[in-house]
């Protein structure tokens, strides 16, 4: 097609650039923007099946029993689960809402494991009741979720997640499988957790769980990870546990930065991970199901946050001051988050100058972009969040007394809102009339 390039700023194949302006599939984002108002959240459908099927395709290159898990906390919305129900997919899910929106979704039971560290009592409950596995995070779980079946009656299957003691590149608040970190039982300590399960009356092990973290861009953690995965199934076999399935978690990582970073492929995380993978559960004498449980990987970079700019001042820098900020989008606040950035109307004009991003929200610290050379930027324009999928709307807030904004759905020639925008009578909804006032 004439006019369209997607080599600036290495963009993904669903993003492009025709008549200057961003499109995401074959949708213009500024008249997106316009008709549905900003902020607007933006998701691919062809990209996420895309993104899922080389994962899945990787895998199953090696292996094929493998079951895929979608992270459902990294994008939580119906119609996003929908998809990967469709695709064959289950879901890691953490918390009663996700359990309850992945069975909504049309994901089987059996495809499904409530993970988490801080079960409720009716959390343990709901897993019973539906009939979906449960990964323990410790033996005082693993004794109240006997208790809980004991008193329906019936039995429960369920993992224990085991903490790899390991050292992992990436931010500290999503390293997950440090020795020191909350989730998890240490791998000198699992059999003992193990052997309690195996002597519970209404608990059946059937599988073993690991997460090491989130945003990986090297694969060696993952190596390491399945060798002691499958060396502590080979231990738990030989207790008598029949292990029906290992689960490698999520965490492989994408490039946010697109000129700096890079992130392996799927096929190259199969390639690490694989073989050691192979390797260990032939030693053991096993032949369980491969669990993984992707989120930012397959969804990330399906989504751009468009936000319009209310103003742009010019004291020691120049701030752009937009309609989104850390309400909708946490990421470059909590974890110091790299965000490309395009100006949706202009995306092939040459630079103009640095800008730096500014929310609305009452705090110094809302900058969802710092420094960032753009095209002269001016009142009204659409500017382009990159690879929000992940993390994005999931992790909003109404702080500020800020609706949340709507989030849309591409899929080819079609398009549709999958959540509409709060609104202002939205956020007193929940809020009570005292007696006395
Ligand atoms: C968050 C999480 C994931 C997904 O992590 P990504 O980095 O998005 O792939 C998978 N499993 C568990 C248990 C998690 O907490």
């Amino acid at each position: 097609m004439s006019g369209t390039t997607n080599v600036c700023m290495n963009l993904p194949p669903h993003l492009t650039v025709r008549e200057g302006r961003l499109h995401i599939g074959s949708h213009d984002t500024v008249a997106l923007a316009n008709k549905y108002g900003t902020p607007l959240y933006v998701t691919d459908e062809q990209r996420i099946r895309s993104n899922f099927a080389a994962y899945h395709d990787a895998l199953t290159g090696y292996y094929d029993r493998v079951q895929m898990l979608y992270a459902a906390k990294a994008n939580g919305n119906l119609a996003v689960l929908k998809v990967f129900a469709d695709l064959g997919a289950g879901a890691d899910v953490f918390s009663a809402g996700e359990l309850y929106l992945a069975l909504v979704a049309g994901m089987k039971p059996e495809h499904l494991l409530f993970n988490g560290s801080s079960k409720t009592p009716d959390d343990l409950k709901l897993a019973v009741q539906k009939n979906v596995r449960v990964s323990l995070d410790s033996v005082d779980e693993m004794m109240q979720l006997n208790e809980v079946a004991r008193a329906m009656g019936t039995t429960v299957e369920c993992s224990f997640r085991v903490n790899p003691a390991m050292e992992v590149p990436t931010h500290p608040k999503i390293a997950t499988g440090l020795a020191t970190s909350k989730f998890g039982i240490h791998a000198g300590e699992i059999i003992d957790a193990y052997r309690a399960a195996v002597e519970a009356t209404n608990i059946v092990p059937v599988g073993l769980h690991c997460h090491i973290g989130s945003q990986i861009l090297d694969v060696a953690p993952f190596a390491e990870e399945a060798a002691v995965l499958v060396k502590v199934a080979k231990q738990i076999t030989d207790l008598g546990v029949n292990l029906r399935f290992l689960d490698m978690g999520g965490g492989l990582g994408i490039p946010y930065n697109h000129m700096t970073e890079v992130a392996p492929t799927p096929q190259e995380y199969a390639d690490a991970v694989m073989p050691v993978f192979m390797d260990g559960i032939e030693k053991a004498g096993i032949r369980p199901e491969l669990w993984v449980e992707p989120g930012r990987n397959l969804i990330g970079d399906s989504t751009v946050l468009l936000t319009r700019v209310n103003s742009v001042k010019r004291t020691h820098k120049a701030f752009v001051n937009v309609d989104a900020g850390f309400n909708l989008l946490a990421r470059p606040v909590m974890y110091d988050a790299y965000h490309e950035v395009i100006v949706a109307d202009r995306a092939e004009a040459a630079p103009a100058g640095t800008y730096t991003i500014t929310g609305p929200i009452c705090e110094t610290g809302d900058i969802l972009a710092h420094d960032r050379m753009l095209p002269e930027v001016s009142f009204g324009d659409t500017i382009a969040i990159l690879d929000t999928g992940a993390y994005g709307f999931s992790m909003s807030s109404q702080y500020n007394s800020r609706p949340r904004c709507a989030e849309i759905m591409v899929n080819g020639g079609m398009e549709a809102p999958m959540r509409r925008a709060e609104t202002i009578i939205d956020l007193k909804m929940t809020m009570e009339q005292l007696p006395w006032q």
